[in-house]
């Protein structure tokens, strides 16, 4: 066995701080460090000798190109390969990288969603080099983490609105810390850890299969006898093959500087997860964009193929990313951890007033972040968090905020009143046991576990949104206590007036029961069990206005944003009606016929034989109902995908509420062949093969 040696190789294709000690002189390392610390740009000069570095520092690892890479709104990665060579005038090449190829790069911006912010005339986009965030070498190419933007200074990726919200949160959290006597404090970071699950699967399966091919879903299937009932798949025993592709993906990512730690099989069969140590949002958001690309690659020298689809299966559960969020500060305290003394308390009981308020009064804007076609099939069913926003605080916290609403001493014998600030919050140990799946957004000790976040979504959205919220109330309750005269009454009436007012958010219970669903309803939550249903509420004035006035969009950039969100919806599901028919039609309808024709033809030589025939008939008299059905279902959705409404947010309905069924009705009837099809008629592989392979 080979042995890994992880102190050596982490980071080791990475461009990080102790790389640029060493390969950067002193002084040019010296202004890149003051750069990034105080946000002041950087010399030509410097950059210039910065790209000579890490050319050579690349050019030495095997990289012949680099590439600006950057997070257009697709979700996903972009780059595009420059190599290094130069002419030198005698036919042959020296290999260059200048500073303003290091800064700047001018790709296309016109194949990237834009939501309508440039015409295509006007499309010249640029990236923006991000000094905060490390180069790296991968498959022969150096690759600069940038921002992307329009030529107008609009920003067209995920990764600029989520510097911007980092910003704004540190801003207004660091007001609240200075009333609290702390003046060390230079920054708030936001911490992000992002847990990703994934299904692994043979890739000659996958091969055989248009539905997952084109849409990343299998969008037919009848049930395998076997599901995940018996439980025996999650933290089971890794197969030997997919613990080969983890050690793999392991090394990779370490060699990337990613901290992955945790590896286990999850509740579905084929299912698994990977976690990694947190870190700051922008670092996390870029580490897990390198995650699911580096898994797919490594699936497939695997001869696997990795599936971030957030439902692949029906009737086994879909893929989500637990999004573990966090705000702590440059000096290394965690301000959502309950603190020891009075005034600990006090600052820990502001942020979460602060959060609880947020979460409560922006839960559509929330809820939207993680809205999309795959997103759809998990949120409200049966196994990830409901669609509706709620948070989980654990038996302790919640009785402390219960005795703050009421008014009534947590502990106290004398039924002395505990005043935030004052008297000492009991202790709150770190949640263990009771974990509540269930729940969308739950308060794990010292962070949240946002959990509604689809696997193949970016985490930038969310961690966005939940930073600009808690930047919104921070700004609220520093404006509050920097003018109080009693500070410590105001910041008790703040606390418990924001509890009272917002206590409809916290739920402990069973966030899947219907009771819950009723409840919510009496309590005036949202409930948004679909993309089309909950878009509407995302462009409302009051998230408008908390965009733009904390600077994170533009009216116009957030209507961009909003737009492309709905158009890949439909286009998604889209293009999962046109794979249906196609598969339907070409496929699964000629399995059967040819099927049914082989059954009559023997029937016609039994009954020459006189041969009893009761089994063949039943079959085929199924079968051709089944055929009848599915070749009307196909019709059915041949003619509403001819309707669909020309308007974006129409559409978005259309395809919910008239397409969708149609689809439904569609598998229905396909899957209700298959179980009734021989085997060795049936087009591709089935959901036994696929599963328990
Ligand atoms: P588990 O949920 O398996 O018990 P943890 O709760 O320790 O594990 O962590 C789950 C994820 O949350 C990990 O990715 C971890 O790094 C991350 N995490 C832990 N502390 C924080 C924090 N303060 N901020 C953000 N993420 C965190
Ligand atoms: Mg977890």
């Amino acid at each position: 066995m080979d042995i890994i040696n992880v102190p050596e190789i982490f980071g080791s294709d990475v461009f990080n701080e102790a790389a640029m000690k060493q390969h950067l002189e002193p002084e040019v390392y010296c202004a890149w460090k003051h750069c990034i610390t105080t946000g002041s740009p950087l010399q030509l000069s410097t950059a210039n000798r910065i790209a000579e570095a890490m050319k050579n520092w690349a050019t030495a690892k095997g990289a012949t190109h680099y590439t600006h890479w950057f997070q257009p709104m697709t979700g996903i990665t972009a780059e595009k390969h420059d190599s290094f060579i130069t002419p030198v005038g005698d036919g042959r090449v020296i290999m260059e990288f200048s500073g303003k190829e290091l800064v700047r790069g001018e790709p296309d911006a016109s194949s990237f969603p834009n939501g309508g912010l440039r015409t295509t005339f006007e499309a010249r986009g640029y990236t923006a080099w991000d000094p905060t965030a490390y180069a790296f070498v991968k498959d022969g190419s150096l690759y600069i983490p940038t921002c992307f933007f329009s030529y107008t200074g609009e920003s067209l990726d995920q990764k600029t609105p989520l510097l911007r919200s980092l910003e704004e949160v540190s801003r207004e959290a660091l007001r609240i810390l200075r009333l609290f006597g702390d003046t060390e404090t230079q920054r708030v970071i936001s911490s992000v850890g992002a847990e990703q699950e994934y299904f692994i699967i043979p890739r000659a399966m996958y091969a055989q299969r248009e539905d997952l091919r084109l849409t990343g879903r299998t969008l037919f299937g009848a049930k395998p006898p076997k599901g995940q009932e018996m439980d025996d798949h999650y933290f089971g025993t890794i197969r030997t093959r997919i613990s080969s592709f983890m050690k793999d993906l392991d090394e990779q990512l370490w060699r990337l500087g990613i901290l992955s730690k945790t590896k286990h099989n999850e509740a579905a069969p084929c299912q698994h997860e990977m976690a990694p140590i947190y870190s700051d949002a922008v670092n996390a958001c870029d580490a897990n964009q390198l995650v699911m690309s580096i898994m797919k690659k490594c699936a497939a020298k695997h001869d696997l193929v990795c599936l971030l689809h957030e439902k692949p299966f029906e009737g086994v559960n879909g893929s989500g990313k637990h999004n573990n969020w966090s705000l702590g500060t440059d000096t290394g305290r965690n301000l959502f951890k309950p603190g020891k003394t009075p005034a600990q308390n006090a600052q820990f009981l502001v942020f979460l007033a602060a959060f609880i308020k947020g979460v409560d009064e922006y839960q559509d804007f929330l809820r939207c972040t993680v809205a999309s076609a795959g997103n759809d099939h998990r949120l409200g069913g049966h196994e990830a968090p409901p669609a509706i926003v709620s948070i989980f605080l654990g038996d302790e916290l919640n009785a402390v905020v219960r005795s703050i609403i009421d008014g009534t001493n947590y502990r106290d014998p004398e039924k002395r009143v505990m005043r935030v600030g004052v008297d000492v919050m009991p202790a709150i140990p770190k949640d263990t046991t009771d974990r509540n799946r269930t729940s969308p957004l739950a308060f794990t000790g010292n962070k949240f576990e946002f959990r509604m976040l689809g696997s193949s979504q970016s985490v930038a959205s969310p961690n966005i949104a939940l930073n600009t919220i808690m930047a919104e109330e921070l700004r609220q309750f520093a404006d509050v206590l920097e003018a109080a005269e009693d500070f410590d009454k105001a910041l008790h009436d703040l606390v418990c007036q924001a509890f009272t007012d917002h206590q409809r958010i916290i739920f402990d219970g069973n966030g899947y029961s219907q009771e819950w669903k009723e409840e919510a309803a009496r309590r005036g939550l949202s409930n948004y069990p679909s993309t089309a249903e909950c878009m509407a509420s995302n462009i409302s004035p009051k998230n408008i206005a908390l965009v733009t006035s904390h600077g994170i969009f533009t009216e116009a950039e957030f209507r961009a944003r909003h737009a492309i969100q709905l158009e890949t919806y439909n286009k998604t599901v889209n293009i999962e009606a046109l794979t249906m028919v196609d598969m339907a039609l070409h496929q699964i309808l000629p399995a059967a016929l040819h099927y049914s024709r082989d059954l009559c033809n023997g029937v016609r030589s039994k009954k020459e034989l006189h041969l009893s025939c009761r089994a063949e008939s039943a079959l085929l008299e199924r079968i051709s109902e089944n055929c009848d059905r599915l070749y009307e279902s196909i019709t059915a959705l041949q003619e509403v995908l001819g309707h669909v409404p020309a308007e974006t947010a129409a559409a978005a309905d259309y395809y919910r509420n008239t397409v969708v069924p149609v689809m439904e009705s569609l598998r229905h009837h396909a899957d209700g062949l298959e179980a009734v099809t021989d085997k060795s008629y049936w087009p591709y592989p089935t959901y036994s093969d696929i599963l328990f392979y």
